[in-house]
């Protein structure tokens, strides 16, 4: 199978990564081979002027290594792969002529690391268009050469900014963080990049002063104890590839890249690794999931009804992935505060570069809001995410019902409330269907597919790939209350909550909770949600499962007095400004008992997963995969454990295996 074309055009060598029969090109021991062969080559080669690595591929210029046979390899076999990939890339940077990558689309991992071992790197502009190393975030470092080459290149705090948070950039941030020498139209990348080979070999910056020991030891002490409060050391990979890099700025080469092997070999073999790599297939799964035979039709344009914030955060984010969106709410004043919202996170996109001027520009031109109850006949899909207010809904929804045109999907993003009901108000209810967005709606990546007893299989595959299409990740689950998330997350929140009632100090249970993994104690989060926010879920729970949830009176207590939470400044903490929260002395006062309990994790994490048993059982959702997924991309659980019902597993917390490996 041929991975790798070569060429020459004006005594330039060309390698076009292609993969036969697949979308995208990934690095394995085959291609490595490949790749090594045709390095050879050029290097006897007397006429070449400079080496072009570049990609056929559409959205794709190197995905990364291949993760699957990466981590299926016995611990020699994955060493000699190592071993391999380091060779051939120090083989590429070796090379006598000058050399650049022309990345158009996603440079990752393995992809990246061979970028950074050519001279050059120039970047189309393209939206799909994003580089960086985010090896971290699967538990392991960049170990063919990255994390010796990148510090080395951009600077030890720019690299660790890279590396420990794996995060990939589009063009304009790679370019000022140093990744990238260039950027430029797609259609113009191959000749744009040709220029830079005429610069010659690159000569990369000694950075002597951040370089030197004193100011290393400085940069090293300042990122670890970042990493710790991040992460209070749950995450072995980020202290490792900390480590490597601080070294890689002083010892040889040839021994950082010994230390890289030899982290990755030690990371590759913990259990919290094997869990990270988990949920990357997991990720992949349910990017492409397909719920049932049925064909999927297309949604371009959609409206949404409320624009509040998710309504305003739902319309913002199809905007900006090409959809026009039609924003509805009852007056001109809710109107004007969900756009302001919307150009807010515009504004920020620009800035942070996620996007560029022109990009926003036409993304803010897709939403056209009105208060007017304007036709909706030609809208494919609406997504009702006005008040929490069954009566509301019903009112929105018959209304719907004779505004839209008969195939139009009508969709609402309650939080708990029975979809079904909408069903009776709405002809041709087999288009109903639930979308349940998570909060804030730009940054969380899970949307649940709630499917009614009415929806039909169209409609349902429909909005699970229109959420794909949208670049987020959806897991269906049945209409039952509180869907899946909020059903597992409510009972531990609620629990919480009784703990602070009966006498346990807040920042205990938060602390036990962070401790644990999440990435935010229940008591915070409860703060964060808003307590009236909070208890009204809470309620529909405890009202549809009395035996199971019941909701501590301190909370209506505390929305009595106006303790909010955050928003209202004063909630179970106060929040003054800057610095960390402290504990509200008024609401202690209000706690009915003195006990301060033990294992609080263990207790808190437990309601968890005895929720997701039950979910389970009930059908909610149709796998433990599905639960735990849905749990870590919509709650934050310790992605390391792997979900409630992977903890349940790996802790023996009850009889029954969820998993069979
Ligand atoms: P919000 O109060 O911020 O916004 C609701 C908006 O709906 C308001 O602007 C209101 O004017 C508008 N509205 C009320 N009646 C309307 C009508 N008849 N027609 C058009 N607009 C109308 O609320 P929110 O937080 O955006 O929540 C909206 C929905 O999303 C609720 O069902 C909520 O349960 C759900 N949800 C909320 C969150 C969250 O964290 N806020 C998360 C997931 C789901």
């Amino acid at each position: 199978m041929s991975n790798i074309k070569r060429s020459t055009e004006d005594n330039i060598a060309i390698l076009t990564f292609d993969r036969e029969n697949s979308g995208a090109n990934i690095f394995d021991r085959d291609v490595l081979l490949e790749l090594d062969d045709h390095i050879a080559a050029i290097e006897q080669a007397s006429d070449l002027r400079g080496l072009l690595i570049d990609s056929a591929k559409r959205s794709i210029f190197i995905a990364g290594a291949d993760i699957k046979t990466l981590f299926s390899a016995p611990k020699d076999e994955l060493a000699q792969l190592l071993e391999l990939g380091q060779r051939v890339f120090d083989r590429v940077a070796a090379l006598k002529i000058t050399t650049v990558a022309a990345i158009n689309g996603a440079c990752a991992g393995g992809g990246c690391e061979l970028a950074l071992a050519c001279d050059w790197r120039v970047l189309s502009d393209a939206s799909a268009t994003r580089i960086g190393l985010p090896e971290t975030q699967l538990g392991i470092l960049p170990a063919w050469g990255g994390s010796t080459r990148l510090p080395n290149m951009i600077g030890l705090p720019n690299a660790l900014d890279l590396i420990l948070a794996g995060k990939l950039l589009k063009a304009g941030a790679a370019k000022h963080k140093g990744l990238a020498d260039g950027v430029c139209p797609p259609e113009d990348l191959k000749e744009y990049a040709k220029t830079f080979l005429k610069r010659g070999k690159r000569k990369y910056d000694s950075h002597f002063l951040l370089h030197n020991p004193l100011s290393v030891s400085v940069i090293r002490k300042k990122a670890t104890a970042n990493v710790m409060e991040k992460t209070r050391g749950l995450y072995p990979a980020a202290l490792k590839a900390l480590d490597v890099a601080c070294e890689s700025v002083s010892g040889s080469h040839s021994e950082s890249l010994g230390r890289e092997r030899e982290a990755f070999l030690e990371l590759a073999a913990l259990p919290q690794t094997k869990r990270m790599i988990g949920l990357f297939f997991l990720n992949e799964r349910f990017k492409k999931l397909k719920p049932n035979d049925a064909e999927a039709g297309t949604i371009d344009t959609v409206a949404t009804i409320g624009a509040g914030v998710m309504g305003s955060g739902i319309a913002y984010w199809l905007s900006t992935r090409g959809k026009r969106v039609i924003l509805q709410d009852i007056n001109d004043e809710a109107i004007a505060k969900g756009l302001a919202g919307i150009e807010k996170l515009y504004v920020t996109s620009v800035k942070k570069r996620v996007m560029s001027k022109i990009e926003a520009t036409i993304g803010y031109d897709n939403i056209h809001a009105s208060a007017q109850r304007v036709p909706l006949q030609n809208c494919d899909m609406v997504i009702e995410a006005a008040s929490e207010d069954l009566g509301i809904k019903k009112k929105i929804f018959a209304d719907l019902s004779e505004r839209t045109g008969p195939d139009t999907i009508l969709a609402t993003n309650t939080s708990a409330l029975p979809i079904h009901e909408l069903a009776p108000v709405i002809t041709h209810p087999e288009r109903l269907v639930g979308l349940h967005f998570f909060n804030p709606v730009h940054r969380m990546k899970l949307v649940e597919v709630v499917e009614t007893e009415t929806t039909s299989p169209e409609t349902l595959a429909t909005a699970v790939a229109f959420v794909q299409k949208i670049g987020k990740l959806p897991v269906v689950v049945k209409d039952r209350p509180g869907f899946l998330v909020n059903r597992i997350l409510l009972p531990y929140l609620v629990e919480a909550g009784n703990m602070f009632s009966k006498g346990a100090d807040p920042r205990a249970i938060d602390n036990a909770m962070l401790d644990f993994g999440m990435p935010m104690g229940p008591i915070r989060l409860l703060d964060e949600v808003g307590l009236d926010v909070g208890i009204h879920v809470a309620e529909t729970l405890a009202a549809a499962f009395p035996d199971r949830m019941e909701v501590p009176e301190i909370l209506s207590k505390m929305i009595e007095k106006g303790f909010l939470g955050r928003k209202s400044g004063k909630g179970f903490y106060l929040y003054n400004g800057g610095g960390d929260p402290v504990p509200n002395p008024e609401v202690l006062a209000m706690r009915e008992g003195t006990e301060s309990p033990d294992n609080i994790a263990e207790k808190l994490a437990g309601m968890m997963t005895d929720e997701a048993i039950l979910c389970l059982d009930e059908g909610v959702a149709g796998a433990p995969e599905d639960v735990d997924f849905a749990m870590v991309m919509g709650t934050g659980y310790a992605p390391f454990r792997g979900g409630p019902l992977r903890y349940s597993d790996d802790n023996n917390l009850n009889d029954r295996k969820f998993y069979t490996e």
